[in-house]
């Protein structure tokens, strides 16, 4: 039974039952995906791989990684299943922007709820969150639903919505206006709003918690918030395809895997690191879709995997940091890369936008209060030296930082 009460009461189990768990969900999954998915029955028959082999998370290592570019190269109902009737099934679809290729993901309605919404209230009430409290949603408005639920008109899950794709003073006043006790939005669009907030001084906003997802989080948001908002953020990991993946506890270090949900493995050089403390690109296999198995995904993210134990008593295993998606990397003169976490190490106290184009590198600063422009050339110094002394880099100072057509930022903006 997969309903709310199990999913809340998953935290509080011991690690080897956890495990037990995935394992049984994994098993089934790979004996449905073999006898009704044609993509994996034709892979299996192919590779040699009897389903009656995959016991385990550890045996998962001999069936072949699927990218998104194979979902391109296959007609879609190669990755439904036969049981299926892909007319009732709710669509959900990547936009591919930011240079990624568009995806398309189909699950029954039962599956929609229990992957997304059930697993997202989950991460909400941990992170003290309230059914009973009014949340604000600050995001494209390509997101939003079209009508309120039943259970919003009597005052449970309230949401609000405000659009980011306008400027973040409106943004910022439309959040005073409506005065809600947590937010939902990207990274970026908090930084930006939050900013708005810290001009107007006494802004009257008494925000609870703050859930981030969709980018990298960095310290000087985070810092912002506590500044502008008087709260913590918390974020969340996960992909439109897989769903939620992991995320951060009331302690706010590493990201707690969604192990009921989800087998989310680190691949390095091909083989699976499991806690490594080695950043490895991140492939996932959904436990809960059986409409469109997705067997050792690769998510196009990389991270660092831990075996530390958190200290808030959850046993779910822990992804140390997120690296950022593959397609936000700098790529270096020599063909290697050099992942967005680097800028958080090295630039204190500013906004950023580091954007490649072709071998010219431009890094877009705009300096914050505690900034000073005395460090400019130590800070110029580090960033040669990580992009390598024949790189063509430099260093714009700017009163703001330029974006896309909404709010949502890509902190490096890869154009070669
Ligand atoms: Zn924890």
């Amino acid at each position: 039974m997969f309903n709310y009460i199990s999913l809340y009461k998953n935290l509080k189990l011991r690690a080897s039952l956890l495990k037990k768990m995935q394992d049984r969900r994994l098993r089934q999954l790979i004996q449905y995906a073999y006898r009704h998915v044609p993509y994996y029955r034709k892979m299996f028959n192919k590779e040699g791989i009897n389903p009656e082999d995959i016991k385990t998370a550890s045996d998962l290592s001999c069936i072949p990684i699927t990218g998104k570019n194979d979902f391109q190269n296959f007609d879609k109902n190669e990755f439904v299943s036969e049981m299926v009737d892909i007319d009732k099934c709710v669509k959900m679809t990547t936009s591919g922007d930011s240079g990624g290729i568009p995806f398309t993901l189909y699950l029954q309605r039962s599956e929609h709820i229990r992957l997304w919404k059930l697993i997202l209230l989950r991460f909400m009430l941990t992170s003290g969150i309230s059914i009973f409290h009014k949340c604000c949603v600050l995001a494209p408005p390509l997101r939003f639903p079209d009508s309120k639920k039943w259970f919003q008109y009597l005052g449970l899950l309230r949401h609000y919505y405000i659009s980011a794709d306008q400027p973040p003073r409106i943004a910022a006043r439309k959040l005073i206006e409506y005065s809600p006790d947590a937010i939902f939005s990207y990274p970026g669009v908090v930084n930006l709003v939050a900013s708005e907030i810290k001009k107007m001084k006494h802004s009257g906003l008494r925000i609870k918690t703050i859930l981030t997802s969709g980018e990298m989080l960095d310290e000087q948001t985070r810092e912002l918030a506590r500044e502008a908002f008087g709260a913590e953020i918390y974020d969340l990991y996960g992909t439109v395809e897989t769903g939620p993946i992991a995320w951060q506890c009331h302690k706010r270090k590493e990201y707690h895997i969604n192990i009921d949900s989800v087998i989310a493995e680190c691949i390095k050089s091909g083989i699976s690191e499991p806690g490594t403390d080695r950043c490895g690109r991140i492939v996932c296999t959904s436990l809960l879709n059986y409409t469109m198995p997705l067997i050792r995904y690769d998510t196009g993210d990389t991270g660092v995997f831990s075996q530390n134990k958190c200290s808030c008593g959850c046993e779910f295993p822990l992804i140390k940091s997120l690296e950022g998606r593959l397609r936000n990397f700098i790529k270096l003169p020599d063909g290697s890369v050099l992942p967005p976490a680097m800028f958080i190490e090295i630039i204190k106290d500013a906004q950023y936008k580091f954007i490649q184009v072709g071998d010219k590198y431009i890094l877009e600063l705009l300096p914050g209060k505690n900034f000073s422009m005395r460090t400019l050339p130590a800070l110029k110094n580090k960033m040669q030296n990580r992009l390598g002394p024949d790189a063509d880099f430099h260093i714009k100072i700017v009163d703001r930082i330029t974006k896309g057509s909404s709010l949502k930022r890509n902190l490096v903006v890869n154009d070669t």
